[in-house]
This record gives C-alpha cells, structure tokens and sequence, in this order.
C-alpha cells in the first residue's frame, strides 16, 4: 500500500489513483534560460524514482513535464510583482541569440542531462510557446467568471474572488495582504493579485496578439493550461521543489479550480530545496553546481543520482563533495555487488540463509512509505552484506543466486540506477521454483518428472545445468 504526502493535507495518505490503474502526473519542469542545476535535479529525480515506484507497483502512469521558455521573472520572491527583468530575455542578451535559441539550446542540454541520469522520459514536455491559444481560451473564462480583471492591456487574476485562495500554502488572505512587501503594478488591484497576460514592452521579443493587447502570458497560467490540455481537468499527484508551494502551486489551483470547478490535483508532492554547503546555492556565491561540474570532477552521473536517493526527498539535502565521494564509495559497494552476483560460481550445496524475498518485502515497505529512498538503500546493504559473507563461505545456493539477481532487478525498477551497460540477467521466480521442484525430483529418483522439467524450462527460454555435487544454475539461452 503506497502512502504519500500530501501537501494539501500536511498528512501521509493512502494513495489510490482516480481511474483504475492509472496515474496521471504533472512535474513542473525547467525554466531554460540556463543549464539545470543540481538542485532542480534533485527534484526531477525524485519525479523519475516516483514515476517508476509507480509503475513498478502495477501503474500505467501518463506523465507530463513543461518547459518554461517564457514569462519567468529574475526576482524570485517578487514572483507575484509581475515587474522585473524576464529571465528569458535576460539570458538572450548575454549570449546574444533569440530568446527561442536560447530555449532550444538548454532544453537540448536538460534532455542530456535526463539521458545521462538514466530517466525515464516523460510522455510529453509541451512548451509554454506553443501553448499560446490554450491560456488565452484559460484567461477569457477566467474574465468571463469574474475572478479575473484587465487593465491597460493587462489582466490580472483577483486573489479575492477565489474562495480558496491560501489552501495549498496554509496562507491566509488577510495576512498576505498585510505582509505584502510586493513592488506594486500600477494596473493591480491587491498587491497579491498576479498576472495572467501582459502587455509586451516594445522592446520585448517575445510576444502574441491576445484580446487585450500585443503580449506575454503570466508564468503561473502555463501549467494550468498545459496540464488541462494534456491530462484532463483533474490529476492524481502534481510534483515540484518547495518553493514552488507559493505562489505557483497556489496559483494554478486557483486559476484552473477557478476555471473548472472542479479539484485540479488529488495530491501536492514537493521536494525540499538541495542546499551547497549549507547555503542556498548562487552563481554570485560561487556555490552554483550543475551536472557537468560534477562529471568534469571525475564523478558518474550515478553517482550523482546515487548521491539523491540516499537522502529523503521531504529532507533538506546538503550537497558538499565530500558527500558526494562518500556516496560515490557507497555506490560502488553496490556495483561491485553487482558483478560478483554475476560472475558467481555455484561451490555446494551448503545451506544458504539468505531470504532474498524478506528484504525485498522490506525495501518495499520503505518505498511505499512516502518514497523512503535513504531507508530502502539500507536494507539493500544489509543484504548485500548477508550475501557477501555466503559467497565468502562458499554457501549461496543456486536458488539464492538467482533471487538475488531477481531482488536487484525489482530494487532497481524503482532506484533507476545503471551499472554498466551489461544487464544483470533476471530469472523469473517461476523458472527458480520449476528449478528447485526438479532438484526435489532427482532426490526422489523420479527422472522421467526431473526430464519433463529441464525440458519445460527449456521451452521457456532458459538452460539448466547439472553441477557435479547435486546443485544447478540457470542461464538464459
Ligand atoms: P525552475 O527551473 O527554477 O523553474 O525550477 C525547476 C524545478 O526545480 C522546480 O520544481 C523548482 O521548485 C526546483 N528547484 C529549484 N531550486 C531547487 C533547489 N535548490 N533544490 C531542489 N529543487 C529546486
Ligand atoms: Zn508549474
């Protein structure tokens, strides 16, 4: 039984998808006006390892993941002052190309960074540019519904008229009002209404022809549009780091809760921020990692993603290189594990202890306990270490062997680690337990049924060999 949990609630809940068996996701994904850095990939890395937890336990799971290519601001915490400089625009002057070539370029080099860290691809990443006709029919019925004003060409989303404003960040309205600190747009009317669309200065590059003037949609109402458009009005989980809580994650309730009327996400997943060194990580501060930094280190990528699954994803996580060698050396336990299992030859029969199905059991309860990654690594340990000392002794059985092959398999369904190229072969436990049922067969000196079943074992795509002292192994064929 998988638990999650819920931002919206503040509560690990039981999670049951809406339509039976199927998952719909929405991963708010990069702003590409620059490279990712290690602290969006830590979120998106939890995103992969949810997506494949997900799957593992029998999900058919549609994901989607946005690109932001336009509309974001550089303030950060002035996020909802829809003044400043667009980061988009920002990043086109210093490298001197268009805004779109610089969006071209750092999706390629995000979608590179996906392939080294071994994700599996989302189904879709639409593109807040060619999603202009969609948040323009979203704005409209947002007028049309009188949560929404415009002004001077601009249109702003009214934080008063949505009743639930504040569910997601526990944020009430009166004190917002009260704090706000917001540089204020002349056309707003309340410091926290934010923008839907804005008029384009005339300098401004990127711009579309809208009902209320030349101009740019808000940040917030891509992820409303796209998500609606591509997964209907209401989904099962919606992920993104912790700042995203306010206001993004709090806006698009309101926009697309305010458009539909109905719930637009069953659960609110955030990941808590990756800090360097105990700091917020910025270029000014020298602190501001990406993953080439690391691989140029002499680090893997899975190194890297290892280094991600070995902290809880509602954890602060603390990135120093020392902790990165450390997880790097804890990483390598488990290859090397890895090959032995491969490489391994049957010595006896001596009896094996090892319960490759009871630490399986247990990894699995800690993944289904909202995503516990640091405590199923654990118990990965712990039986890598069992299993080390049997192959020390000379006592892995043949059975053992190929359970644990199968354990690791299962494991990595959900860790999404790769070792090597070459795929640790995976036996299926029925060819084992056929396997064992053979072994029980010869010992009763019924070899017409231990023939029936080496045959049968055949057929199914695998050889069987006899080993002198009475023990087998299997191969693929
Ligand atoms: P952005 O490209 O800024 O839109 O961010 C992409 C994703 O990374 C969002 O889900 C952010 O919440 C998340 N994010 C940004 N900074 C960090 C960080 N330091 N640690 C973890 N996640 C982050
Ligand atoms: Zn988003």
């Amino acid at each position: 039984m998988l638990k999650l949990y819920n931002t919206l609630t503040r509560k690990k809940e039981v999670f049951e998808s809406i339509e039976t068996g199927k998952v719909k996701m929405y991963n708010c994904g990069p702003t590409v006006y620059d490279y990712s850095h290690i602290g969006n990939l830590r979120t998106f890395i939890f995103a992969d390892t949810l997506r494949r937890h997900l799957e593992t336990i029998g999900y058919e799971v549609r994901q989607i993941m946005n690109i932001t290519d336009v509309g974001h601001l550089t303030a950060d915490d002035l996020s909802q002052a829809d003044t400043g400089e667009d980061k988009m625009l920002k990043a086109s002057r210093r490298e001197k190309k268009t805004p779109q070539d610089v969006a071209n370029f750092y999706t390629e080099k995000f979608f590179e960074d996906l392939e080294k860290l071994n994700f599996k691809k989302a189904h879709f990443f639409p593109r807040a540019t060619t999603h202009i006709p969609q948040i323009i029919k979203m704005v409209e019925t947002l007028i049309e519904k009188g949560l929404a004003y415009e002004k001077n060409g601009n249109v702003f989303y009214d934080v008063t008229k949505f009743k639930d404003y504040g569910k997601l960040s526990k944020k009430k309205l009166a004190d917002l009002k009260e704090n706000a600190r917001l540089e204020k747009h002349p056309d707003k009317k309340h410091g926290y209404d934010f923008a839907l669309w804005l008029k384009a200065p005339k300098e401004h590059l990127l711009k579309w022809k809208s009902p209320w003037s030349l101009g740019y949609p808000g940040w917030h109402i891509e992820c409303s549009a796209m998500s609606i458009e591509y997964l209907g009005e209401t989904m099962d989980i919606h992920t993104g780091g912790e700042d995203h809580i306010f206001p993004h994650h709090e806006n698009e309730i309101a926009q697309s809760e305010g458009c539909t009327e109905k719930e637009f996400s069953k659960f609110w997943l955030h990941t808590r921020f990756l800090l360097v060194d105990s700091q917020k990580m910025s270029k000014s501060k020298n602190n501001f990692y990406i993953l080439k930094d690391i691989l140029d280190k002499g680090f893997s990528a899975m190194d890297f993603r290892f280094m991600m699954l070995s902290s809880h994803y509602r954890s602060s996580l603390n990135f120093t290189w020392d902790g990165l060698q450390q997880a790097s050396a804890n990483f390598k336990k488990i290859s090397r594990f890895i090959s032995r299992l491969q490489e391994f030859q049957i010595k006896s029969e001596e009896a094996s202890k090892i319960d490759p199905k009871k630490y399986l059991e247990y990894f699995d309860e800690a993944i289904n306990d909202d995503l516990n990654t640091p405590k199923a690594l654990s118990i990965l340990f712990e039986m890598i270490s069992e299993a080390n000392k049997e192959m020390d002794a000379g006592q892995l059985s043949p059975k053992n062997l190929a359970l644990l092959k199968n354990t690791w398999n299962k494991m990595n369904s959900d860790l999404g680690i790769e070792i090597e190229k070459k795929k640790s072969s995976q036996i299926p436990n029925e060819i084992i337990d056929l396997a064992e049922e053979r072994v029980q067969a010869r010992k009763e000196k019924d070899f017409e049924k231990a023939d029936e079943i080496r045959k049968k074992i055949g057929k199914e795509g695998y050889t069987l060999d006899d080993m002198p002292n009475g023990t087998y192994g299997i191969i693929e064929k």
